[in-house]
């Protein structure tokens, strides 16, 4: 199977830099099902054309013990249209041999990277279960002019109708790693079969390279149900995700600046995050939890302390991690300090295998954003599911509020806060899941106490 991805941009050859593949070599890249062949047929100023030419190893993919893409009919594999036509085989050869670019990437040239250039792909052979409607109704919200070419079955035999594939070209003006990754996404999509199994790994991936477009695609349920196989709770999950991610984002423009505002929270914030950082330290944890991390602020502080052997910052967020993964310069990190951090998407509201094991978690200023239901699931998450042997949880004490001249009486701190506790309220919350879980908690204040109302962080920490 072939993709080729054109470009008239000027100079056109700019596309060697974009894809880190010379337009004078021919590259060969094994991969576990065949060889992916990166070549360039044209590789003019005017116009520039590579190619990615998969050859997937027929004969090996039989012999496989599961035989990956057979059903149960032992002649499905000898039948099979898996070596011939555009699939998940080809979207795994994409995130390998295009990895840098994929995830829009260019060292050499960056400002090449953020350009939308005019590209055109072209696709033979890619079956489409749903057709040319389905086909265009994926793409074309997406910006692309979609051009399709329809094979029979059997030419010889016009009866037997149309079959499902198509050599498809795409057009559209956008940045390559935005082209790259709709492809990546969207073939097995229109396939709809993988050929591995589809976990919750899977969920990950898709919203990683999906977030940024996914949340507003009309099609987004066909989308990610296909993509995760059909699967229902893989999939109820997924778009939960979506939508949480996507709430979160368009309140988070402006919003955190605001609270900021309210909370003067430049200081407020570094007394809370060295509260906080003090508890983790004492507590002897080397291995540590930032759930809800956002841009990550707590995570930076982490960093500085060489007693915490392994970090992680999970957000529901991909537009926060992002923030987080510049803003502690992760590509630039020395790879001892690394391999000591890990982000990654995640909600609190799904239980959550790579949670488990932590001696610690900080759960700073979050639970105030997650409704009733969500704070009932996420009660289970931590404390029954990941069990870390202590948590350092805070969230605002709405009896301060009336402490800040800049926020209107009966108002919230933060738009997406769902509730705003007194302490009586936080902490009787707190002692019920600490005796429904099996942990002891203590209450600190955090910042200045005010008479009546006391401070305007609460912070609880569980031990068990
Ligand atoms: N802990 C950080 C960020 C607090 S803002 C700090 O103190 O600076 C709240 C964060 O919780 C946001 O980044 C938001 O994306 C995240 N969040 C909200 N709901 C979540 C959920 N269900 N799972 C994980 N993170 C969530």
């Amino acid at each position: 199977m072939l993709l080729t991805i054109s470009t008239t941009y000027s100079p056109a050859t700019d596309l060697g830099y974009l894809l880190h593949k010379h337009p004078a070599r021919i590259q060969s890249f094994g991969l576990t099902f065949g060889q992916a062949h990166v070549f360039y047929p044209e590789a003019r100023t005017e116009k520039c054309t590579a190619a990615l030419l998969l050859d997937v190893d027929s004969v090996g993919l039989t012999r496989r013990p599961h035989g990956q893409f057979a059903e149960n009919f032992a002649l499905a594999e000898y039948v099979s249209d898996r070596p011939y036509v555009a699939s998940s085989f080809l979207s795994v050869a994409i995130a390998r041999v295009f990895s840098t670019a994929l995830s829009g990437k260019c060292k050499q040239r960056p400002e090449l990277v953020e350009t939308e250039i005019p590209l055109k792909a072209k696709l033979s052979i890619l079956p489409c279960r749903g057709g040319e409607k389905l086909l265009r109704r994926l793409f074309e919200p997406l910006g692309y002019t979609v051009g399709a070419e329809r094979y029979m079955l059997d030419p010889q035999f016009p009866d037997w109708g149309q079959s499902r594939y198509f050599t498809v070209t795409l057009e559209n003006t956008c940045q390559l790693s935005e082209l790259l990754t709709h492809l990546y996404v969207l073939i097995p999509v229109l396939d709809d079969e993988k050929h591995y199994w589809v976990g919750e790994a899977e969920i990950e991936k898709l919203l990683k390279h999906g977030s940024d477009w996914l949340a507003a695609h009309p099609e987004q349920e066909a989308i990610v149900r296909r993509y995760l196989k059909h699967q229902r709770r893989l999939t109820h999950e997924a778009l939960a995700q979506l939508r949480e991610e996507d709430a979160q984002e368009t309140d988070e423009v402006g919003q955190a600046y605001k609270e900021e505002q309210i909370e003067e929270r430049i200081s407020l914030n570094e007394v809370r995050l060295a509260a906080v950082t003090e508890v983790l330290k004492t507590c002897g944890a080397k291995r540590v939890l930032d759930l809800g991390c956002g841009e990550g602020k707590l995570l930076r502080k982490l960093l500085a302390e060489k007693q915490f052997e392994e970090i992680v910052g999970m957000d529901v967020s991909h537009h926060a991690l992002k923030i987080a993964q510049d803003r502690l310069h992760y590509d630039r990190l020395p790879e001892k300090q690394k391999k000591r951090l890990h982000l990654f998407q995640g909600s609190l509201g799904y239980r959550d295998k790579r949670l488990v094991g932590y001696d610690a978690a900080a759960v700073i200023e979050v639970i105030e954003h997650l409704d009733v239901p969500r704070l009932m699931a996420f009660e289970r998450v931590l404390f029954e599911c990941a069990c870390p042997r202590t948590v350092v949880l805070t969230t605002p004490n709405i009896e301060y509020n009336v402490k800040f001249e800049n926020l209107q009486a009966g108002h919230f701190r933060h738009k997406d806060h769902r509730f705003e506790w007194t302490r009586d309220e936080f902490q009787s919350w707190a002692a019920g899941v600490a005796k429904r879980f099996g942990y002891t908690v203590v209450f600190h204040p955090i910042g200045p106490e005010a008479e009546d109302v006391g401070s305007p962080t609460q912070m609880a920490v569980f031990t068990r």
